[in-house]
C-alpha cells in the first residue's frame, strides 16, 4: 500500500480550468473522500490519479514514485467504478479472479487468493454460483473482490454507491469502511454526499470551482469550516450564516446582534473586510428568556428526540435543534442564546474564516 501525494495540480480543458492548484497529501492507508458539489473537479483529480487523465501540470506521488506521465495500467492502482458492473456470463469466482488471470498469475495461486478474497468479503459460500442470481448486497461484493484481490497499491473510487437507495447505501457504507479497517488499502473516494463523507472518511477535502477549500478530518471540517462554501455544504440542517454589522479587530471576544452583546472565542486576527458573518450550528443555540437577541418561532420540524425549530430575527432566519420535549409555538418570542466557544466569524468579502482561539489546535489549513 501507498501513500498518495499531490502537488500543484492543474487541468485546464480548452480556456475552461476544471482543477487548479490542488495539493494534499493521503497517508498510506487512509481513507480519503474528495467532496463537493458536481462540476466542482472531483472526478477529474480522481482521473489524473488513476492516470485516466493527463494533467496540465503539477505532479501525482504514489508511494513516492513521480507517476504524472505513467499510464494507468502501469500504476497498480484499482478504479472502482460503479460497483455493480460484473461480467454476467461468469460464476462468483471466475468474476473475482478475471483480473489475475489477465496478469496471467498461476491458476493454483488465482484459487488461493480469489477464496482469501472472499473469506474476507464474507461471500466464500456464493463462490461456485452465478453472479446474476445474486442479491445487490452481494453483487457489490463481488465487484469489491475483484477489485481487491489484484491487491493493489490504492483504490479509487467514484461515487460507487451512486446508484443505491437510501437504506442499501448506508448498509454499503458501513461494509466498505469495515473492509476499509481490515484491508488498510490507501482509498481515494469520491462523492458529492457529505454524509456519505462524514461518516467514512479519516481525511477530506472538500471541492469547488477546481480549488480545495479545505482539508482535514471530518472533526476538523465540521467544528472549524474554513471557509463560507464549506459552512454552509457540510452539515444537515447547515450551519446557521448570520450578518453582522459591526467591525471586529484582533483580541475582539464579542460582538452585537440587533443590539444583544454576543460572546465570540477570542479574534486573532482583524476582520479586513466591512462585511462579517457569524456561523453558529443549530446545536450551538438554544433558547434564553435572558437573551437579547430575539425572534419569532417560525416553524418547527420534528427529528425523533431532537426538533429543528426555525426562528426569524431581524436579518437572518435562524435555525435551533433542541431537545423534542421543549413546547414551541409558531408565531411565540424567544430569546436565542449561542455558545460562544463553538461560534465561527467569516469575512463575507474572501468567504474565509477569521483565525479566533476556536482554532487552536488545529492540525490542518
Ligand atoms: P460530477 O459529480 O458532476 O462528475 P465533478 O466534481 O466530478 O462533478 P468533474 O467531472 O471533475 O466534476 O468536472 C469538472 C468540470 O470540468 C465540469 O465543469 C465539467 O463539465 C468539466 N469537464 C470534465 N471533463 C471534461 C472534458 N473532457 N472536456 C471538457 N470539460 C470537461
Amino acid at each position: 500500500m501507498a501513500e498518495i501525494r499531490v502537488e500543484k495540480l492543474e487541468k485546464a480543458f480548452g480556456d475552461f480550468v476544471a482543477v487548479r492548484g490542488v495539493n494534499f497529501t493521503i497517508p498510506d492507508g487512509a481513507f480519503f473522500c474528495l467532496l463537493g458539489p458536481s462540476g466542482c473537479g472531483k472526478t477529474t483529480t480522481l482521473r489524473m490519479i488513476a492516470g485516466l487523465e493527463l494533467p496540465s501540470s503539477g505532479r501525482i506521488f504514489l508511494g513516492g514514485e513521480d507517476v504524472a506521465f505513467k499510464r494507468a495500467s502501469e500504476r497498480d492502482i484499482a478504479f472502482v467504478f460503479q460497483l455493480f458492473a460484473l461480467y454476467p456470463h461468469m460464476n462468483v469466482r471466475r468474476n473475482i479472479g478475471f483480473p489475475l488471470l489477465c496478469q496471467g498469475v498461476p491458476s493454483s495461486e488465482i484459487k488461493t487468493r480469489v477464496e482469501e478474497t472472499a473469506k474476507l468479503l464474507r461471500i466464500d459460500h456464493l463462490l461456485d454460483k452465478s453472479v446474476s442470481g445474486l442479491a445487490g448486497g452481494d453483487r457489490q461484493r463481488v465487484a469489491l473482490g475483484r477489485a481487491i484481490v489484484r491487491r493493489p497499491l490504492a483504490f479509487l473510487m467514484d461515487e460507487p454507491l451512486g446508484t443505491l437507495d437510501t437504506e442499501f447505501r448506508d448498509l454499503m457504507c458501513e461494509e466498505l469502511r469495515h473492509l476499509h479497517d481490515r484491508i488498510k488499502a490507501t482509498t481515494v473516494y469520491v462523492t458529492h454526499d457529505q454524509l456519505e463523507a462524514m461518516s467514512m472518511a479519516d481525511l477530506i477535502a472538500i471541492m469547488n470551482n477546481g480549488v480545495v477549500e479545505q482539508l482535514g478530518t471530518p472533526q476538523e471540517i465540521y467544528d472549524r469550516p474554513a471557509t463560507l462554501f464549506v459552512a454552509d455544504f457540510v452539515g444537515s440542517p447547515a450551519m446557521n450564516l448570520i450578518p453582522v454589522a459591526d467591525r471586529l479587530s484582533k483580541g475582539a471576544e464579542a460582538l452585537t446582534l440587533s443590539g444583544a452583546r454576543i460572546a465570540i472565542p477570542e479574534m486573532r486576527e482583524d476582520a479586513p473586510g466591512e462585511a462579517l458573518v457569524l456561523g453558529a450550528r443549530p446545536e450551538h443555540i438554544r433558547f434564553d428568556d435572558a437573551s437579547g437577541y430575539r425572534g419569532e418561532i417560525f416553524g418547527t420540524e420534528y427529528l425523533g428526540t431532537m426538533q429543528i425549530v426555525t426562528v426569524k430575527t431581524v436579518g437572518a432566519s435562524v435555525k435551533v435543534k433542541v431537545p423534542a420535549s421543549i413546547n414551541v409555538t409558531a408565531g411565540e418570542q424567544v430569546g436565542l442564546a449561542f455558545l460562544g466557544d463553538r461560534l465561527s466569524l467569516f469575512d463575507k468579502g474572501t468567504g474565509r474564516a477569521l483565525r479566533s482561539a476556536l482554532h487552536d489546535g488545529a492540525h490542518h489549513g
